[in-house]
């Protein structure tokens, strides 16, 4: 069996749906799964609902449930399906799905209680509805197609928001909930991104989650391939929104793709990889607008090329933290309790850099940042710096490879670099910058290391 993940861009309208079914027809005979994130934009709509409706706004927050999610799957179904009494069944459906996100809405104003649980249901509805479309449209392209619910199928802790998955718990569901139907020549269609913990409380495995989802149902069901298919070439050189010129990597490693992922390649949901490693599954990253390219492949073994850099990703929203202390010096133990708080507050911390008395931190910007700096001040002096941004240079050569930090380096000369981490991992090097320097940073990097390589076989 294989798993065939689309994403919010493949499925925006119906005659982005219809190519969908296409595609998964294509596949037919290697027994696909689908999983479906949201139509592009609508997990976004769902979330400003329900903050309007916390914040007392409900008759705002109704116009944009009416205009920018209901509406527009009413007009899906319009434009995409055929037979009248499935449109007609469709259309009760999704009164009934208005009705309740209008009821949740009216008990979030009264309450103005939106916690990570009520708000994970909420986004639960994008991934949903457009699973019931989705269905219906395979059928009258004359596929079985048979809507699953995932939150029958991924068992998760109960960390609302981020939750992850439990391996044991969701192998076993999958298996009884979609083996059967596989063998019977049926089309399991999921929701990606949502799951529910063990009493069956819906959860979601945090933005971007539908490429994890599909991943850990590909990781759980031994899947001979897992598709991610999106709206680009495969992964790229650079983000296409800086960097038009950006090349396709044809193949890279899963160690390469992780941290791409994980220092900000959107592409990618940064978990995606880790489940497909431990069953050396390879992940292809597809275009659903071309799906005549071959794309992506991301495997564990992968040809050497010639050049030592893959790929540039950055993540803006980066925060440094500096803690000096002279109680540092030659004691053991201190870092221990700076990292205890980090741990207490949930706070992931990337890059890491130390001198005899201080210590500098990268985490992503969070809301918690005022209480976790309180805590720290206990511990020493600290300064925060706003407003920054990570550069992640990626390769499985760059270490064999001599000269590359100083042909970074000296490309970004005019570019103030705050924080420098390299060798961590052979892999990668990393950089912390201001964030509105990104764009520039980006393209000058790309200049340096892609501008006339040819070769075929890695990059297109
Ligand atoms: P989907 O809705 O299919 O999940 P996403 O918007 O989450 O799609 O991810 C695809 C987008 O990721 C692309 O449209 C592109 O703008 C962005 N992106 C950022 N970095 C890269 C990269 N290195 N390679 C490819 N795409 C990238
Ligand atoms: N719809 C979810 C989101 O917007 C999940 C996804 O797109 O993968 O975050
Ligand atoms: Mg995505």
């Amino acid at each position: 069996m294989i798993v065939m993940k689309f994403g919010g861009t493949s499925v925006e309208d119906a005659a982005a749906m219809a190519n969908v079914c296409g595609i998964v027809k294509s596949r037919i005979k290697r027994q696909p799964v689908v999983v479906l994130s949201a139509a592009s934009g609508v997990t976004n709509a769902l979330i400003r609902c329900a903050e309007l409706a916390a914040e007392g706004k409900r008759i705002e927050a109704e116009a944009v449930l009416r205009e920018k999610i209901i509406d527009r799957h009413y007009r899906m179904i319009a434009e995409l399906i055929r037979g009248l009494s499935e449109q007609d069944q469709l259309i009760r459906q999704f009164k009934i799905f208005d009705e309740e996100l209008r009821s949740l809405l009216y008990g979030i104003s009264i309450t103005g209680d939106l916690s990570p649980r009520v708000l994970d249901f909420v986004m639960s509805y994008g991934e949903r509805m457009l699973t019931v479309i989705l269905t219906e449209a395979l059928r009258e392209h004359k596929l079985r197609a048979e809507l699953m619910d995932s939150r029958k199928c991924i068992v998760t802790g109960s960390a609302f928001g981020k939750a992850e998955p439990i391996f044991p718990a969701t192998q076993e569901a999958c298996e009884a909930q979609l083996r059967p139907r596989l063998d019977k020549g049926i089309v399991p269609v999921m929701q990606g991104f949502i799951g529910a913990n063990e009493q069956g409380v819906t959860t979601t495995l945090g933005r971007g989650g539908s490429d994890y989802s599909a991943a850990i149902i590909g990781t759980v069901m031994n899947a001979e391939d897992i598709e991610i298919w999106t709206d680009v070439d495969g992964m790229l050189t650079a983000d296409p929104n800086i960097v038009p010129t950006a090349l396709r990597i044809r193949e890279m490693s899963f160690r390469e793709a992780s941290e791409l992922a994980f220092f900000g390649a959107k592409v990618l949901h940064p978990s995606t990889v880790l489940p497909a490693i431990e069953k050396d599954i390879p992940v292809h990253i597809l275009n659903s607008r071309r799906p005549q390219i071959s794309g992506t492949l991301i495997k564990a073994q992968i040809a050497q090329a010639a050049i030592a850099v893959k790929s540039i990703s950055y993540k803006r929203g980066i925060s440094i933290l500096n803690i000096s202390s002279t109680r540092m010096l030659g004691s053991y133990g201190f870092m221990k309790k700076i990292f205890d708080i980090f741990n207490e507050h949930q706070t992931a911390v990337d890059l890491v850099t130390t001198s005899e008395v201080s210590i500098s931190l990268s985490i992503e910007h969070s809301p918690d940042l005022d209480r976790l700096v309180g805590k720290l001040r206990e511990y020493g002096e600290i300064t925060v710096q706003r407003n920054k941004a990570i550069i992640c240079i990626v390769g499985e050569r760059l270490r064999a490879e001599r000269g590359i930090a100083a042909r970074v380096f000296s490309r970004l000369r005019d570019v103030p670099v705050d924080m420098i981490s390299h060798g961590a991992s052979e892999i990668n090097l990393t950089f912390v910058i201001d964030e509105d320097r990104v764009p520039e940073a980006v393209l000058e990097l790309h200049d340096e290391f892609f501008s006339n390589i040819s070769e075929p076989g890695v990059f297109e």
